[in-house]
């Protein structure tokens, strides 16, 4: 018999290991050492990056199972000095998927089940990193999770869907003409261009049922002087929305204001989507089945609410690959103040409840 890894020990050993992403070599190292001591079929460098798969065969034919983690960590500046912490719980993912192919390396009859130790998930490259690695090509369902903060998940709890919303960085390049201030109207001000841009873009409504939102977080303009009228400006927009759907409408709303705008100016807009997440997608009957394994491993009353907020890499998967049956999921686990603060802690004693959760899924279809 193989050891049955504790997720708490592990977690703390990968908490003093926190590394950017992509650069996530000593955690790849301790995940591929761990799945090796299992005995557990185990790829490194997955699609050339840090990424780890672990793969257990069943006997008998079956579906194809996937199982994610995600592994990286976030920077800091902390009394000038830039450092990196494990603020988002992924060493406590990483450590509940190890623990759960500890105890199902021996328990897959049919099937096959796939352990996906994912790079670079804050950065939003790792799920297309392992996409275009080809790991889900094959694969039926696949099932994530995420330690959930105090106030989304009390402590203990579970919840069967973690509701991430899209979200996307946008650009928006405002190209006017430059001119002495003393003669402005030989110039067209990128900043005036800017500020009705901004205005334009709150002043976009969709369907009011759906939840989304557009903000300026960032706008540079300066020609270098402060008594020249800029001829450029640049502002960054934060845009999230409910659904794929929504954040497509929205982006096209605004690129019309953009141009329309600019245009109203005499002056050229230009919209640049920097980076998108998509919004999570997933399947009735197999969140159904999430709710089930955490009443049957957690009991009723531990069974939480969705929750939502925020935004995974995960849900590029089943985008990239649709038939395939998507779910995640949340545990308590009383993460306070919040998920990347630099201070945040939780109980990590609670970590074997998702670990309970995985194996209870495994076991329903590969069992
Ligand atoms: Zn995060
Ligand atoms: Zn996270």
């Amino acid at each position: 018999m193989a050891e049955i890894y504790d997720p708490q020990a592990l977690r703390r050993e990968l908490h003093e290991m926190p590394e950017l992403a992509l650069h996530e070599e000593k955690t790849a190292a301790y995940v591929a050492e761990k799945l090796e001591a299992l005995g557990i079929e185990t790829h490194r460098n997955v699609g050339g990056t840090t990424g780890v798969l672990g793969i257990i065969r069943g006997k008998e034919p079956g579906p194809v199972m996937m199982l994610r983690a995600d592994m990286d960590a976030l920077p800091f500046v902390i009394d000038g000095k830039p450092c990196c912490i494990h603020a988002c719980g992924h060493d406590g993912h990483t450590a509940m998927l190890l623990a759960a192919a500890s105890r199902l390396k021996d328990n897959v009859r049919r099937g096959t089940l796939k352990l996906l130790f994912q790079p670079a998930e804050e950065t939003i490259e790792g799920a297309p990193e392992m996409i275009r690695a080809g790991v889900i090509d094959d694969v039926d369902m696949i099932l994530g999770a995420h330690i959930r903060p105090i106030q989304d998940v009390p402590a203990g709890k579970l919840c069967p869907a973690v509701r991430h919303t899209a979200s996307a960085t946008v650009f928006v390049e405002i190209e006017g003409r430059g001119a002495h201030a003393s003669r402005p109207h030989l110039g067209i001000n990128a900043i005036d261009v800017s500020c009705a841009v901004i205005e334009g873009v709150q002043a976009i409504w969709l369907d009011p049922k759906m939840s989304w939102s557009s903000k300026a977080t960032q706008i540079h303009a300066d020609a270098g002087a402060t008594n020249t009228v800029p001829d450029k400006a640049r502002i960054t927009f934060d845009v999230r929305a409910q659904t794929n759907d929504l954040m497509d409408a929205l982006l096209k709303r605004m690129e019309e204001v953009v141009n329309g705008t600019a245009a109203a100016f005499g002056a050229k807009g230009k919209l640049i989507r920097n980076s998108l997440c998509p919004a999570c997608w997933y399947d009735d009957d197999f969140t159904a089945e999430v709710a089930d394994a955490i009443r049957e491993t957690a009991g009723e009353e531990n069974l939480a609410h969705d929750c939502g907020g925020g935004g995974e890499d995960f849900h590029f998967y089943k985008l990239h690959r649709p038939e395939m049956k998507a779910a995640y999921f949340g545990v308590g686990v009383g993460a306070t103040p919040g998920l990347h603060a630099a201070t945040m802690h939780f109980d990590d004693s609670l970590l074997k409840l998702g670990v309970n959760v995985f194996e209870n899924m495994v076991l329903r279809h590969l069992g």
